[in-house]
């Protein structure tokens, strides 16, 4: 299990390259931003890459990963339990899927609705008592589109403040803050200054749910000056992916 990846191969000279030049978008825009203090946490997106890729990643100091799918997700983190990285749930997520996605889950970014908090609730006592461990960081998504038909999934902003007294009210879980996509052809800027508007709202509540995971390869400087706590980087470090959704 320790087998370490090769330090000279082409890949992972091309994943250090790449992954050199978001840090230092990352770096500019953070100190764009008045934020050299407190940069935003990258999480490094490896759904549809193989988990020889993550190792490559792991050995260049990434701790964090993001995935959408499940299966794919539990048998990558079987896979490098041995490096002890922590798993950021990202995609739409089944209630029935929450037993073994808390398995390896530290966080899940895309919690939506009430029936899956309910769900994530009750995987999570049944693992807490099995294997003692922390609690489940949950972001509510929330959909930055006024237009229903476009949505990339989230609830309604009116549904946040309900979502996030269950999750508060909730054992086991711990009300992070929000997440969400910018709509497809949107501004990016608008779309992150709207999510600002509800995560501060949101922080007057609930002072602890500071987390804004916001920002993917193509808008992260816009998600840092609108003040992202987490980016979730697929595509500018890992290369392209079959285009599914
Ligand atoms: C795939 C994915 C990302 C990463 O997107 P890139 O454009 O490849 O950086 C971020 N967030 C979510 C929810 C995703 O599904």
């Amino acid at each position: 299990m320790t087998d370490k990846p090769e330090q000279g191969d082409a890949r992972m000279v091309q994943l250090r390259e790449r992954l050199e030049a978001v840090q230092q978008r990352i770096a500019r825009a953070a100190a764009a931003s008045g934020r050299e203090d407190n940069p935003p946490r990258l999480i490094v997106v490896s759904k549809f890459h193989p988990a020889e890729d993550v190792r490559r990643l792991a050995s260049l100091g990434v701790r964090d990963f993001g995935e959408n799918r499940d299966q794919e997700a539990s048998a990558k983190a079987e896979e490098l339990e041995a490096l002890g990285l922590t798993w950021h749930f990202v995609g739409q997520l089944q209630s029935k899927k929450s037993k073994t996605v808390v398995r390896y889950a530290s966080a899940v970014h895309s919690v939506d609705r009430a029936q899956l908090v309910t769900a994530l609730e009750k995987a999570m006592a049944a693992q807490q008592e099995q294997t003692g461990r922390g609690s489940l960081d949950c972001f509510i998504q929330v959909s930055l589109d006024d237009d229903a038909g476009a949505h990339r999934g989230g609830a309604a902003p009116a549904e946040v403040p309900q979502l996030a007294e269950q999750l508060e009210a909730a054992a086991g879980l711990r009300l992070a803050g929000l997440m969400a996509v910018a709509p497809l052809g949107a501004d990016p800027d608008q779309a992150f200054e709207k999510l600002l508007g509800i995560s501060t709202s949101l922080q007057r509540d609930f002072p602890g749910a500071t987390g804004i995971s916001a920002g993917m390869s193509q808008d992260l400087e816009a998600a840092v000056r609108f003040g992202a706590t987490h980016l979730r980087i697929g595509s500018d470090i890992l290369g392209s992916r079959p285009a599914v959704r």
